[in-house]
């Protein structure tokens, strides 16, 4: 049985005519993998409804957002109350004091928080706090790290950037781009040495603590450590993006996994309950820079929105009490990651599989991927082959080699079964 996606490439067919490439968000474009992508016309569970009728698994949960699966009662609750007493107001609402009160006491090491719409947002926010903080102008980033598509950010920038041939956008001034430092992930010496030649002019590290944007790197022992020692050393702020990892790895993410402490640390996806929200928050020595309290500015016409903070209070509400669902997740992952593996070793490919809590993705090449130039060192035609041999089978990976998979817990045994089992029969060929 092969399933065909013939309605979705109609639809995509006309999306074309009025939206550029058909879609809002270039990685949804299927660009890396080729064909046509996929029309969701509702979800519930673990289970995307297609356009074309068919009932297929999601492995991205909207990219990190739907942890508890698609249509999460408690979620839809609060957003459909929130819809009938008005949408926004301009004004403040006790609603954003609850949920900062709440983030607050979920994550290590910050003192309070500010919402914005975006993940992209966040990152920009927190950048510019970072320099005002420290009246410093440089940051460093990392290679193959994302933190949304602002200006300084889109260098050597991960999944849709890396997808699209595009890792320096066009766009970006070189004014803006020689302030952002590169380096490479897992690589200590190399972000020292960026200390040494830039002395006094780093205003901050900008991580994903865990990557998960050119597929899932895990930092190496003694790395997230280092950069906080370098940081302290030089006078630097440590910007943590958990915009992916924030709420997904353990209630106080990557923070409370790692133990590593960061300055400032950046939320979405997951803080929004699948509603448009991010996030920044830091001490409160940091966050007394910020307007009005102080001269760094930031603002948002729907920041705080009441819908969105309604989806996100009842997201956060949810882990909070149930932090059992982090290890259900981290167990499902790993029986994936071993159903598949075995799959892979039993045929002889060449693979890597990367795992951390409830990210994971699979690498088709022989050498350890540690950093963004083995993350691209991977057999893309493989991948593609395997992608689309799991989507005729009815199981939704997300399209690129450079994103995680996001496990969702309403994944049951038997969905993760089935997905080993259509990977047995996609890779039986090769
Ligand atoms: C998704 C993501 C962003 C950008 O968030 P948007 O809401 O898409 O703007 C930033 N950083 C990381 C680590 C992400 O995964």
């Amino acid at each position: 049985m092969s399933l065909i996606y013939k309605r979705s490439s109609a639809l995509f067919n006309e999306a074309k005519e009025y939206i550029p490439g058909g879609v809002n968000s270039p990685v949804r474009a299927f660009n890396a993998v080729g064909g046509d992508p996929v029309y969701v016309k509702s979800a519930k569970g673990a289970y995307l409804q297609t356009e074309d009728g068919h009932e297929i698994i999601d492995y991205i949960a909207s990219w990190g957002p739907m942890i508890l699966g698609h249509a999460f009662e408690p979620v839809v609750t609060a957003v459909q109350e929130a819809a009938s007493k008005g949408t926004s107001y301009g004004m403040p609402t006790a609603l954003e004091t609850e949920i900062a009160k709440l983030a607050v006491s979920m994550a290590p090491h910050i003192d309070q928080i500010r919402m914005v719409n975006s993940g992209t947002e966040a990152c920009m926010s927190a950048v510019r706090l970072a320099r005002g903080f420290t009246g410093r102008d440089k940051i460093v980033k990392f290679a193959g790290c994302y933190h949304g598509h602002s200006d300084s950010f889109l260098i050597q920038a991960g999944s849709g950037a890396v997808t699209f041939g595009s890792p320096n956008s066009p766009g970006v001034t070189a004014g803006t781009a020689k302030d952002t430092l590169l380096a490479s992930y897992n690589n200590l010496a190399h972000v020292e040495e960026l200390f040494v030649n830039n002395p006094e002019q780093i205003a901050c590290i900008i991580i994903e603590p865990i990557a998960g944007n050119m597929g899932c790197i895990v930092p190496q022992d003694g790395f997230l450590e280092g950069l906080r020692h370098l940081c302290d050393q030089h006078g630097a702020l440590l910007i943590f993006d958990e915009v992916m990892t924030g709420f997904r790895l353990a209630r106080g993410g990557a923070q409370e996994t790692t133990g590593v402490r960061a300055d400032i640390v950046t939320y979405g996806k997951v803080i929004g309950g699948g509603l448009p929200v991010g996030a920044f928050a830091a001490r409160q020595e940091i966050m007394n820079h910020l307007a009005p309290l102080g001269p760094v500015y930031q603002a948002g016409t729907l920041s705080g929105n009441p819908l969105a903070m309604s989806a996100g209070l009842a997201m956060l509400t949810h882990l909070n009490n149930h932090p059992e669902v982090y290890d259900d997740l981290a167990q499902k992952t790993e029986q994936l990651h071993l159903g598949i593996q075995d799959v892979l070793i039993e045929k002889g490919i060449a693979h890597q599989i990367n795992r951390y809590s409830s990210m994971m993705s699979v690498h088709f090449c022989d050498e350890p991927v540690i950093d963004f130039e083995t993350a691209v060192a991977g057999n893309n035609d493989w991948f593609k082959k395997y992608f689309h041999g799991l989507l005729e089978r009815g199981i939704y990976l997300p399209p690129s080699a450079f994103e995680s998979y996001f496990l969702n817990n309403a994944l049951s045994e038997k969905d993760i079964t089935r997905t080993i089992q259509a990977t047995r029969e996609v890779v039986a060929s090769w």
